[in-house]
């Protein structure tokens, strides 16, 4: 697992030193909209710990964070109206690593929603 760089742009939402637009905030859990948007409804879900990847987080971080991740990601979900609780559902995506295309390194996942989604990778 390479180690986990503290000046990443999550980071530093994190600690307060860029502004972000937040939808949720749990005790191990922040959800704010992502800043290119690629969908009418784009947020992202990061833990508050400092984990790479989705694999560093789901093998290293205490249970707590990790139950309080997925159920903040729901909550996100309900909240922003694509939950499949009245909404028409939405896309969760992480990406890990170089050939994940991840461009910042502190765990992340993406919720997309409010359009059809379409194929979810390209064939190839
Ligand atoms: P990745 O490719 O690592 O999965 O996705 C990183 C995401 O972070 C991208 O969708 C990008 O638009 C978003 N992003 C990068 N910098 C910022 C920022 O400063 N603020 C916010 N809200 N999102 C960012």
């Amino acid at each position: 697992m390479p180690a986990y760089d503290d000046s990443n742009i999550f980071a530093r939402i994190l600690r307060g030193e860029i502004p972000s637009d937040t939808v949720l905030e749990t005790e191990h859990t922040l959800v704010f909209r992502d800043i290119r948007p690629q969908a009418p409804v784009h947020v992202l879900v990061i833990p508050k710990g400092a984990y790479v990847s989705y694999d560093d987080f789901a093998a290293n971080a205490p249970e707590a964070e990790i139950v309080d991740f997925h159920r903040a990601l729901a909550q996100a979900t309900r909240d922003l109206g694509v939950a499949l609780d009245g909404g028409q559902g939405f896309r969760a995506i992480t990406n890990a690593g170089e050939h994940g295309v991840q461009e910042v390194p502190h765990f992340h996942m993406h919720i997309l929603g409010g359009r059809d989604m379409g194929r979810m990778v390209q064939p190839g």
